[in-house]
């Protein structure tokens, strides 16, 4: 292992991966990768639903997806592997006019920044989504360029790519210790030996908070646990009659549960909200049921479906629900991008550049200040509203 780098990131996740490839874009190319496990993407990366959507309520978060699916859109062309993308919509689930409300003031906004988003009635979101049950529903909100996408796919094409460039990764290696001189940045230290570095991505997912705080920084992030359940149609069910036939993802959002086809099986997931912070990762097995009642009333044919297996995974929460991302100013070349809430593998391709572009000096053509982490105390924090 190299014993002096320009840049060490900690993390292997989409994060970590998004953020060297495009830091070699910028033309730093003396960079150290560092993940704990022995393979790339193993946790919440690996653990998350592919949801990539246009549909958020901040100005900032919409601009993050526009740059990101832009780049998924055309990710082989443009880092040079291949990734799996359906882009077959996002249908959110409207049971309330308060909610029918909201979502207006979201499209809206969404389609004051080009996004091509509709209200459309409940008719309009059974011939979307095959099988749905729509008691209640009293109007829907549809993005045709939402997708799924493979987040194992994106990192690692991110990754090769960087490693490519010159990127060294370093798996089975877990960074113990920040080493600073004063409230400066001077090393890392890790279970194989030293690295020193002026610079630290600290990419660490729902363990940012304990990499943070090796530098003796104080991040609002808290580790959720979050349970996938995939379920087996039966032999009798036809896809495009009692389930969709392509990966269109559906939300109900009153509930927050969700579905979409992966593979020949639906994958489907609820927030659990007695969940309380934590790093276990146990499957929820006795949470099922709550999900399934829920499930019923969307996608009757679950009842007959057989849950084939399931894993949990952390979503890495913050305060108001939106990223930390940038310079961490107190600590001299700290660079933080985490706390993503549930929905950061679709941001980590505009995520990454940003922190890179930063990291390497150049001109910002994009407002960081939503999510700086002094807005936690400035009170500037402005919740995402579209969480799920
Ligand atoms: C169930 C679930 C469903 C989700 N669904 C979606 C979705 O549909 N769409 C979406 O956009 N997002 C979704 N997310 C959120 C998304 O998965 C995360 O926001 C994203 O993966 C965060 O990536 P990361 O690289 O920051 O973290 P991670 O993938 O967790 O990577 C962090 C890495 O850092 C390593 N690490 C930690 N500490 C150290 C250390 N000291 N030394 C070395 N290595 C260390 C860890 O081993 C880990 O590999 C979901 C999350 C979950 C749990």
């Amino acid at each position: 292992m190299k014993t002096t780098s320009d840049v060490v990131i900690i993390g292997g996740g989409c994060m970590g991966a998004s953020t060297a490839y495009h830091l070699t874009q910028y033309g730093v190319h003396d960079v150290v990768l560092i993940e704990r496990e022995s393979q790339l993407a193993t946790g919440s990366t690996g653990r998350n639903a592919g949801g990539v959507r246009h549909q958020f309520s901040t100005p900032q978060n919409i601009q993050l997806s526009i740059e990101s699916i832009r780049l998924i859109e055309r990710f082989q062309d443009a880092v040079g592997y291949p990734m799996d993308f359906h882009q077959d919509g996002y249908l959110f689930l409207l049971s309330t006019p308060s909610s029918v409300e909201t979502f207006q003031r979201n499209i809206d906004l969404q389609r004051s920044l080009g996004i091509d988003v509709n209200l459309v009635t409940p008719d309009d979101a059974s011939r979307l989504a095959p099988g749905l049950k729509l008691d209640g529903v009293v109007a829907a909100s549809y993005c045709a360029r939402d997708g799924i996408a493979d987040p194992n796919g994106l990192t690692m094409g991110f990754a090769r790519a960087a490693q490519a460039a010159g990127v060294q990764i370093e798996r089975g290696t877990d960074v113990t210790g920040i080493t600073l001189d004063g409230d400066t940045i001077t090393g890392v230290t890790t279970t194989r030996g030293a690295i020193a570095t002026p610079v630290v991505v600290n990419a660490a997912g729902p363990h940012a908070a304990r990499v943070a705080a090796l530098a003796g920084l104080e991040l609002p992030i808290e580790p959720l646990r979050r349970n996938i359940f995939i379920a087996q149609p039966p032999a009798h069910a036809t896809a495009g009659v009692d389930f969709p036939d392509n990966h269109i993802m559906v939300i109900d959002s009153a509930t927050s549960f969700y579905y979409h086809r992966e593979g020949a099986n639906i994958l489907f997931g609820m927030g659990d909200p007695d969940e309380t912070p934590g790093f276990d990762m146990t499957v929820r097995w006795d949470f099922l049921d709550s999900v399934v009642e829920v499930a019923l009333s969307r996608l009757p044919i679950l009842a007959e479906g057989s849950v084939s297996h399931a894993w949990a995974g952390l979503y890495a929460m913050t305060p108001d629900a939106n990223a930390i991302i940038g310079s961490a100013d107190s600590v001299v070349g700290l660079y933080l991008i985490n706390g993503f809430s549930g929905h950061g593998f679709q941001h980590s391709p505009a995520a990454g550049r940003l922190v890179a572009a930063q990291i390497a000096g150049q001109d910002l053509d994009f407002d960081l200040s939503p999510f700086a982490l002094n807005r936690f105390k400035t009170g500037a924090a402005a919740p995402e509203a579209n969480f799920v």
